[in-house]
Formats: structure tokens, sequence, C-alpha cells
């Protein structure tokens, strides 16, 4: 991992070139790039702040030089810095990028460009998150993003729920067939990048949520719906069970129009399932923030703990008795 150390002297020293070196004419540049493409990349250009749809965008995928199509940054590492540009904590590669000292604008700056044709990218700053300390800023036009190979397999939709404590809806949701990634998070509120524990204060506005990516063609988003809604309990405002609190919400945070219609349908169909009226929030999805890593697959990993036995167990229960024919297990063990 690139640390602040290594990037001062790749500034002195140079960073090692790659096998591959692309040198073209500026005509060249000017004909294959657009002109702001070309403004960027070629004459050290900086895009507006928020002007670049990538600065909000984190979906999987890997990023190239826009120019000559070299791997840059991975979104594993991509991160929401608040400033407008796309953000990153690492390269792919150690050597996909070099480094110039820029003292232009009265600044004393870090410039970044590929290190296989130059392109100017941003800037980095020794000011990003743990564990590296970098924030590569870049310029959303200097990149090209592109699905990776298993993302662009089969066509995954995303789903984001929140149902209380987002261990045990992590822990049902891995067990629904059609279901490729579960993630628990942090979505609905309004502070950037919050933490586990300033979340569970209930004053960051963000409810515990999931962020699923399913597979269409094994599990609609209605059955997702349902099994979502009955698997927590959706008619009690602000709680599960002993957990109190806005953060604890039953919350569907819709991603489009169809979404949010098949949401509301949902919620109507099973009314008349509960004694008591859904309360179940149905919002516009904005932001999910991953939580810290202890929190991702807490039930497989701590399912001998106390809360999982006493709380998540009884649930996973009730998924099985309801949702026999939609579940991982069951449906392998009948194959065999
Ligand atoms: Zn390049």
């Amino acid at each position: 991992m690139l640390k602040w150390n290594d990037i001062i002297t790749f500034t002195k020293n140079g960073n090692p070139s790659p096998d591959r070196r692309v040198v073209k004419t500026d005509g060249e540049w000017r004909e294959q790039l657009t002109a702001e493409e070309y403004r960027i990349t070629r004459q050290k250009g900086t895009e507006r702040a928020f002007s670049h749809e990538s600065c909000n965008l984190f979906e999987p995928g890997i990023y190239r030089c826009i120019c000559c199509d070299t791997l840059l940054f991975n979104t594993t590492e991509k991160f929401d810095s608040g400033t407008g540009w796309p953000s990153f904590t690492q390269p792919i590669q150690t050597n996909a990028i070099a480094y110039n000292s820029d003292g232009t604008h009265g600044m004393s700056r870090v410039e970044t460009v590929c290190n296989t044709c130059d392109a100017h990218l941003g800037h980095v700053f020794p000011d990003g998150p743990a564990p590296s300390g970098l924030r590569y800023c870049i310029n959303g036009v200097a990149l090209k993003k592109q699905k990776t190979e298993a993302d662009s397999q089969t066509s995954l939709e995303t789903a984001t729920f929140g149902g209380g404590c987002f261990w045990c809806t992590e822990a049902i949701f891995q067990q629904v067939q059609g279901v490729e990634k579960v993630e628990s998070g942090y979505s609905g509120g309004k502070k950037l990048n919050p933490s586990y524990h300033e979340v569970c204060s209930g004053t960051t506005g963000h409810a515990e949520a999931v962020q699923i990516a399913f597979n269409p063609d094994e599990i609609s988003y209605r059955d997702m719906l349902r099994i979502h809604l009955s698997t927590h309990d959706p008619t009690t405002l602000n709680r599960q069970g002993a957990d109190t609190g806005t953060q604890y919400r039953s919350v569907i945070f819709t991603h489009d129009d169809e979404q949010k219609k098949i949401a509301q349908e949902v919620v109507e169909e099973l009314s008349d399932s509960f004694d008591n009226k859904i309360v179940t929030e149905v919002a516009a999805f904005e932001k999910f923030y991953k939580a810290e890593d202890k929190h991702q697959n807490y039930y497989r990993d701590n399912s001998n703990q106390g809360y999982c036995q006493a709380v998540i167990d009884p649930k996973l229960e009730k998924f099985r008795k309801l949702f026999k024919e939609k579940m991982k297990v069951e449906r392998m063990k009948a194959a065999v």
C-alpha cells in the first residue's frame, strides 16, 4: 500500500514506468479527445466541483485512463470525500500513476498523471482515510468507468432495505436464492461517511440498512420485499424489539420509480397480514455507506454469540418456514 512518504519519494525520483508507454502528438490527442477531455488531461485543467456524475457513483467497477485505457483505480478504493471530485485512497497498481510537484496557484501540491501517457488526472493529498491516509482527488473526465467481468456477466439489481439491526437483515438475505452480495451499512441520513458509533447515537438520520445485489432472473424485487416485510416487524415505528431509535426504522430505499411502485403495492398487499398498520417508510435511495468490516458477515462469523442466538436465530427460523422455496440451502439440498 502506498503511503505519503512513497509519494514524496516518487515526486523526487520518479515512479518506475510501466512496460508500455503511450506517446502521441498534440494533434493526435486533439483528434481523439473531446474538448473538455483535452483541456483537463493534456492542459492540466480542472473540472467544476460536483460536475461529474462519478463523484457520487460507487457501483462496483474499474477506472481506466480516458486517453490510453491504462487501468488506474478500482471502486473498492473509492470513497466519498465530499469535495466534489471522485476520490480514491490507492491506485490499482503502485506504478499506474506518476507524481510531479506542482507549485501553481500559490499552492504546493503533488500532481498525479497517468504513468503510461502523462495525462493529467488531478492531485494527491495526505488527508485521506486510514489505512493509506491518501486522497487521490481526480477529475472524473480523465477516467473511463468499466464494469468488471463478474458484474457484466449478469445484470444484477440493487435493493436497499432497513429492518432494524443490520446483523439480522444481512443474515436473512445472505440465505436468499438469487442474492449475490449483501453489505451492511447506513442509508437515509445526511452525515457523510458516518461511523457505527455515530449512527447508533440516533443523530445522523441514517438507518442501519443492507444493500443487496440480486439476480432478477432468480428472484423478483417483489419477492425480496415480501421477505423483508415478513422477517422484521414493519408495524413498530422506529423500533425493532428492544432496539429503539430512528436508526432502527423499517424502511425501503427505492432505486427507481418501478421499485417505488412495487414497494407501495407490496406494503398494500401485506397490510392485512398484520394486526397493526405497516409503518415502513418508502423513500428514494440517495446514498449507502458500507459499515465497518467487523459488521460485515456478523452472523456468519458470530453465530454462537448471545445476540445472534436470541434475536437472529428466531428470525432465520421464521424466514425458513415462510420462504422455504426461496432459500439457497434448501434449493441445493433439493437438487442433490
Ligand atoms: Zn493514460
